[in-house]
């Protein structure tokens, strides 16, 4: 499996206070190119779906609400190693817990809303990506 593409999303409070160019341009100046990218909103079920391997979780219920709340921006992007690269970029689920000068510990509101969400896999960035994006919307 090809490693060096991700999946993003700038989550819907980061959208709604104005960062997403600023969190773009963390994303560019971390070293990571733009191959996809849209703003969209996210069905409550289609919210379900992308989060259901959480679905047990207690916090799975008000995760789909607030994901599904408002508009994201959806992105695929390229890097070597670009998983890896990217989860240590935006930082820990907390953002308490995340390192100075990224991407969480800067424009996270808190746990769960925490501003941007990156593939865990090589396999669930392909299957992430391809939900948003067809092959014609990819360059
Ligand atoms: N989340 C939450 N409470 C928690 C853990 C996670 O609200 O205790 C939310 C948060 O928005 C997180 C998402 O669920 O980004 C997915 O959780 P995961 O453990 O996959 O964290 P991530 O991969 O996003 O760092
Ligand atoms: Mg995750």
């Amino acid at each position: 499996m090809a490693n060096n593409r991700t999946f993003t999303m700038i989550k819907p409070e980061a959208v709604a206070k104005g960062y997403t160019g600023a969190i773009l341009d963390r994303m560019v100046q971390g070293g990571f190119r733009i191959v996809a990218m849209k703003k969209t909103q996210l069905s409550k079920a289609e919210a379900g779906t992308f989060y259901e391997v959480h679905a047990e979780r207690p916090f799975y219920g008000e995760l789909v609400d607030y994901m599904s709340s408002g508009p994201i921006v959806a992105a695929i992007l390229e890097k070597d190693n670009a998983v890896t690269d990217f989860r240590t970029l935006i930082g820990s689920t907390d953002p308490t817990e995340a390192a100075e000068g990224t991407i969480r510990k800067d424009f996270a509101e808190s746990k769960a809303q925490n501003a941007v969400h990156g593939s865990d896999s090589d396999e669930n960035a392909q299957i992430e990506g391809s939900y948003f994006f067809s092959g014609r919307e990819m360059y």
